[in-house]
């Protein structure tokens, strides 16, 4: 494979010809900031977060989409791409509740991540603000648009991982949505509830509804396990609080499946505490079930 050399942050590295900035970066342990970035998405180059210094550009490119080419010289944490993003983070929370005290999604919420990182704790840009009604209209996905950062996770995983194609952009400007056609709840919707867009959102705008106030991200214990439903054989990650399951977290390195799960795998865990459930093999013996050994 024919490779490139390039300077990053004042050390050399070989990457692969198209690589992006920010892949070359990731070889030598630069974690360059992404919001709209994920390695299992089209690149889209749209939250600018990862803009970095090359030099003789007179602008900040987009690491994510950027490819390296022979001899390039960058800076990803320059004065100039500090205070670009800080800006960029700066016109994120100035139309995003900052109640991250009671948010589901803190201790897992990339948005809050980059603001501590660059320390950033409100914003000096005012304006008019959004007042979504929250989407908790089905039993599994709660949907609070009013903490969506516009990175398009969900619309591309909904297409490209799921293929179902249930989301895209709707509205100009300040109204731009990321949303169902129509703009109708996910009940309403084409929505399969694979649960494929929470899995990708980097806010608290989509999450699962199980652990809705259960759990801290932090306080979660991760136990591996595979799926019962089908032969596929996914795997994913139970959430557990106090030995007691709240929910299924996608497992990035699982083998099958990747982060992809079904509904059944994702949200249909809950037959494990129904009452009803058989705990011990029965036989029928003179016309009654009986507890075998
Ligand atoms: S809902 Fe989440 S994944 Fe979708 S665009 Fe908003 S922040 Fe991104
Ligand atoms: S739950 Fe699945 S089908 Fe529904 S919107 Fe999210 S990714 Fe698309
Ligand atoms: S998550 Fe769905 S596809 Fe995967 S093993 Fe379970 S039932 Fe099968």
């Amino acid at each position: 494979m024919q490779r490139v050399k390039l300077t990053i942050n004042g050390k050399e590295v070989e990457a692969p010809v198209g690589s992006t900035i920010l892949e070359a970066a990731e070889m030598i342990g630069v974690d360059i900031p992404r919001l709209c970035y994920d390695p299992d998405l089209s690149p889209m180059g749209a939250c600018r977060l990862c803009v970095v210094e090359v030099k003789g550009n007179r602008l900040l490119p987009a690491a994510c989409v950027t490819p390296v080419t022979e001899g390039m010289v960058v800076e990803t944490e320059s004065p100039s791409v500090v205070e670009a993003r800080k800006t960029i983070l700066e016109l994120l929370v100035a139309n995003h509740p900052l109640d991250c005290m009671t948010c589901d999604k803190m201790g897992d919420c990339k948005l809050a991540e980059y603001c501590y990182r660059y320390n950033v704790k409100d914003s000096p840009f005012t304006g008019e603000k959004h007042h979504y009604a929250i989407d908790d209209s089905n039993p599994f996905i709660i949907r609070d648009l009013n903490k969506c950062i516009l990175c398009g996770a969900c619309v591309r995983a909904c297409e490209e991982m799921t293929g179902q194609d249930n989301l895209s952009y709707l509205y100009r400007g300040f109204h731009r949505k990321a949303t169902t056609a129509g703009d109708v709840p996910y009940i309403e919707s084409d929505c399969v509830f694979c649960g494929q867009c929470v899995a990708v959102c980097p806010t608290g705008a989509l999450t699962e509804k199980s652990m809705a106030g259960q759990a801290r991200r932090w306080e979660m214990e991760k136990v591996r396990t595979t799926c019962p439903f089908c032969g596929t054989g996914c795997n994913f990650d139970l959430a557990v609080k106090d030995g007691r399951i709240i929910g299924v977290l996608s497992a990035e390195d699982a083998p099958v499946n990747g982060r992809m799960l079904c509904v059944k795998g994702r949200f249909a865990w809950d037959f494990i505490y129904n009452e009803k459930r058989l705990t011990t093999p029965l036989i029928k013996k003179d016309g009654q079930f009986v507890e075998a050994t």
